[in-house]
Parts: C-alpha cells; sequence; structure tokens
C-alpha cells in the first residue's frame, strides 16, 4: 500500500469515454490499497480554444483574466472524473487549486507554486479512503487570492508538487504515449523507450524541445526527490498485471542508472529565431550594450556566437531567441542602435536547434565532434554551436531538423534494434 499521485494528460482525458478509462486505471489503484491523488489536464484542444479567445476578445489583455479564464479547462474534466468515479462506487471529489490551497506567486501565465496545503487530503485518504480529483495547471495568488496558471503544460508541474506535498511514494504521468524515448517517437520511428533517464538528462531534453514533460516539473522531481514514472494512459487498466513491473520510464536520479551510454536522447525545437548584428563595435561594454535591453524586454537569449573581426574594429553578433519573441527582440536592438553602434541588422525564423543530450558525455570525448562530421556529409550546414558538460546544440535550417535528429538518432545508435 503506498500514497500515489497520477496524473493524466489532455489527450487521456478527451472525452467521456477516455475519462471513464481513466477512471478505472485509478479504480485499479484504490483496489490495490493505494492512497490517490489524481491531477487531471483540461480536455485536448480545451486550453488552446481558451487561449484563442482570449486573444481575439483582446489582443492585449489582463493576464490575470487570462488566468480566469484558461484555469477552467481542468476544473471541468475533475468534476467530470469525480462524477464518472462516484458512478463506479469510487469515494472521490474535485479540488480546483483555490480550495486547497495550491498558493503561488502573480507572474499570472507562468505562476511558480510556493506552497501547497495537502493535510486536508491526508486525512480524507485516513479517514474515508476518499480519491482527491485536482484540477492541474491552476493555483492562487497568496496575497491577491487571484487564480494564477502555471504555464503551458503545467499540470504536470502541479502533479509532481503535489506528490512532494503529500510525501507520495510515486508520481505517475499518464500520457498518449508509453514513456520517455530516445526523441520524440511520432517524428522518428527508430526511437526507442528508455527504461530509466535522470533527473539532468530529462530537463535538458524538456528545456531544449521535448514536451513530454514540462521543465519545472523535472525540477521540482529533482530538488524533491520524488520518483517520477512515464506511463501510457491507453494501456488497458484490466491488461495491466499487478504483479509485473508496469512499462514505462523512471525519471530518477543518475545514481540510480547502472551505465550510461555517451547519448541518452536528442532534443529538437523549431520554434528559435536567429539575430545577427553585423559590423558591430568591437569595444567593450557592447554586450552589454545588446543584451541588457533584451532582458529588460523579458526576452530569452540563448545561443550567442561571436566572430572574431578581422579588422580589430568591428565583429559579427548572432544569437537566437524564441520565434515568438523575434520581431520585439528586432524592435529592442534597433531602438538600442544608438547605444550599440552595428552597421547591418540580419535575422531569420525559419530556424531549428537540435540539441544531443547524455550524462555520458562526461566521460566520453569527442562525442559531438564526429555529429559535426555527420551533418556535413548530409550538407546540413550548421549555424551556431553551443556545448556544456552533458549536452550540445546545433542551430540549422528548419527544413534540415528532421533530417539532422534522424542523422544523429542512427549515428549514436539510438535506433530500435
Ligand atoms: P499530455 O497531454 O499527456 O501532457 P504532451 O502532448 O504534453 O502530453 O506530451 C506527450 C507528447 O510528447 C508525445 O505525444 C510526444 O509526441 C511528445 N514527445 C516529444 N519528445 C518526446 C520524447 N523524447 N519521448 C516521448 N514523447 C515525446
Ligand atoms: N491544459 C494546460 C495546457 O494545455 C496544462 C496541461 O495540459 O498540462 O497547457
Ligand atoms: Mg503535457
Amino acid at each position: 500500500m503506498a500514497r500515489l499521485v497520477m496524473k493524466f494528460g489532455g489527450t487521456s482525458v478527451a472525452d467521456l469515454d477516455h475519462i471513464r478509462n481513466v477512471a478505472r486505471h485509478v479504480k485499479r489503484e484504490v483496489t490495490a490499497g493505494n492512497d490517490v491523488a489524481v491531477v487531471v489536464s483540461a480536455m485536448a484542444g480545451v486550453t488552446n480554444q481558451l487561449v484563442a479567445w482570449c486573444r481575439e476578445a483582446a489582443m492585449l489583455h489582463d493576464a490575470r483574466e487570462y488566468d480566469a479564464v484558461v484555469a477552467t479547462g481542468e476544473e471541468v474534466t475533475a468534476g467530470l472524473l469525480a462524477i464518472v468515479l462516484e458512478g463506479m462506487g469510487v469515494n472521490a471529489r474535485s479540488w480546483q487549486g483555490w480550495q486547497l490551497p495550491i498558493m503561488t506567486d502573480n507572474a499570472h501565465g507562468a505562476a511558480r507554486i510556493i506552497d501547497i496545503n495537502g493535510g486536508e487530503l491526508i486525512k480524507r485518504f485516513k479517514e474515508q479512503q476518499q480519491v482527491a480529483v485536482i484540477a492541474g495547471f491552476q493555483g492562487v495568488h497568496k496575497e491577491t487570492g487571484r487564480v494564477t496558471t502555471l504555464g503551458r503544460g503545467g499540470s504536470d508541474t502541479s502533479a509532481v508538487a503535489l506528490a512532494a506535498a503529500i510525501g507520495a511514494a510515486r508520481c505517475d504521468i499518464y500520457t498518449d504515449v508509453d514513456g520517455v524515448y530516445t526523441t520524440d517517437p511520432r517524428v522518428v520511428a527508430r526511437a526507442h523507450r528508455l527504461d530509466k533517464v535522470a533527473y539532468e538528462e530529462m530537463l535538458e531534453l524538456a528545456s531544449l524541445g521535448a514536451k513530454v514533460m514540462q521543465v519545472r516539473s523535472v525540477e521540482l522531481g529533482m530538488v524533491h526527490n520524488v520518483p517520477i514514472f512515464v506511463r501510457s494512459s491507453f494501456e488497458r487498466p484490466e491488461d495491466i498485471d499487478p504483479r509485473k513491473p508496469p512499462s514505462g520510464t523512471l525519471i530518477c536520479d543518475e545514481g540510480d542508472i547502472v551505465e550510461h551510454q555517451a547519448v541518452t536522447g536528442i532534443a529538437f525545437s523549431k520554434d528559435e529565431a536567429q539575430i545577427s548584428i553585423r559590423r558591430v563595435q568591437d569595444k567593450p561594454g557592447v554586450a552589454a550594450a545588446i543584451f541588457g535591453p533584451l532582458a529588460d524586454a523579458n526576452i530569452n537569449v540563448d545561443m550567442i556566437v561571436q566572430t572574431v573581426s578581422a579588422d580589430g574594429k568591428t565583429t559579427d553578433l548572432t544569437f537566437t531567441v524564441p520565434a515568438a519573441d523575434y520581431e520585439r527582440a528586432r524592435g529592442t536592438i534597433e531602438k538600442a542602435k544608438g547605444s550599440i553602434g552595428y552597421e547591418r541588422l540580419d535575422g531569420a525564423t525559419d530556424i531549428a536547434k537540435v540539441s544531443v543530450i547524455g550524462i555520458g558525455m562526461r566521460s566520453h570525448a569527442g562525442v559531438a565532434a564526429k555529429a559535426f562530421k555527420a551533418l556535413s556529409e548530409r550538407n546540413i550546414n550548421i549555424r551556431a554551436i553551443t556545448t556544456s558538460e552533458i549536452k550540445f546544440s546545433v542551430l540549422i535550417d528548419a527544413a534540415y531538423a528532421e533530417l539532422a535528429v534522424r542523422t544523429l538518432h542512427t549515428l549514436y545508435e539510438l535506433d530500435k534494434a
């Protein structure tokens, strides 16, 4: 008997049939004697629709009202699942963020959880074996009492934070794939499922484009040592043999993984834009003049490459920003032209970033060099490169993203046997 958090994503609760399937998974764990808290996402497509309505109502809208609107998707699912569970004879009730409460800061649209009160849930587990069905993605701001949301994909974070708060033995993330793969299995058919992946690696995979887990949820799992198990909700509950270990991927400490290959996985993101500032004055303070205003505008700069100047007076500086911030970033640089001093601004939005990740890179030399050769043999031009201890990323034309991912997937022997 254990305390468990089970989280179900949008496609897993897409309609009432799916919700009934989810309820059977929950009942399976309750019958096995576990205390269960369930975290649910909005039904597939609902959050997108709510976001679109906010934009249609007014392109520039109050973030507090945006949260009031988009948080509702999860509330519908939580109520429906509680109804279905009750109908199956399972004692259950739904909870919205403010009812627990799940306290957050006031960064509306991308709020961070500060504290979760799980006391009432634990009391109800003990006294009446009641299943708690919690609306994911939402919380409440401590001081103002206003509803907040945690950023897209935020139900993962609700689930892991809740698992930490109630001291759950495990946080199961049920989704539309049966685990974490070496790369997105919808893009590379030869990708294979990983049995285990270290928090650090999952953190890199997620922040570099693999959307299977929200980045913040992995961070929380790592800090609070919550074992996270990614598995499929589409497996029929009746087909699961409780005596066998379930199939899925465990996100855990690197020390719990016996052998590290040089490369664990490959992530990619097509939502990148590149800006090159030509013939920038090569003098102290220029980088600050460029990146200061971008930071003030809350624009995340990722890869930065500066070429050595030929004449000693000017240089070219290239960096990437999220594609959604491209126009704003250009505008910010143009406004600061006087203090920066440059000749021309070039940019491109059809750019992709492909990243290779693996803790094994710490002990294997020449991992990245192999990739550069393989990409050049495919005539894929690398616009920029960054490296760190357990990953490297290359910036390439978006048209070559899939080819590059497949090439590297084969190169590092990740293809399914
Ligand atoms: P949910 O709605 O359950 O939260 P998401 O759509 O957010 O599910 O995440 C699951 C999706 O993540 C999968 O359908 C898959 O296409 C994508 N994905 C990207 N990279 C990976 C990866 N390395 N392993 C597994 N899934 C991945
Ligand atoms: N419904 C929210 C979204 O679509 C949160 C989530 O599903 O995790 O982003
Ligand atoms: Mg998700």
